[in-house]
């Protein structure tokens, strides 16, 4: 592996609770967790001085899939070129590539 996929490959991960909290953790945190959830763990440490019940567990999410989740959240929209659009907004990303834009 290169260092620079290396680098690609690291994301910011997020273990969001049912209840609304969102802890930023590492991958190797992330991978802790999960088999500690997995081996039965009825109470897990998410950082230093936190402690949560697994049944808040919801699930561990890339820094991507908040992204776009907050944006759908806030009305916006992907379009089949991928670019975002906020609510209400016509896509023009055909004409624009159709243009060399
Ligand atoms: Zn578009």
């Amino acid at each position: 592996m290169t260092q620079q996929s290396k680098e690609l490959d690291i994301k910011k991960l997020y273990l969001i609770t049912y209840s609304g909290a969102k802890f930023l953790i590492t991958n190797e945190q992330a991978d802790k967790i999960v088999s500690l959830i997995n081996a039965g763990a009825k109470v897990i440490k998410i950082s230093e001085n936190n402690y949560m019940g697994v049944s808040d567990f919801k699930g561990i999410y890339d820094s991507k899939n908040i992204e776009d989740d907050l944006r759908r959240k806030n009305g916006q929209w992907k379009c089949e070129y991928g670019t975002w659009h906020d609510k209400g907004q016509e896509c023009g990303c055909g004409i624009a590539k159709q243009y060399g834009l």
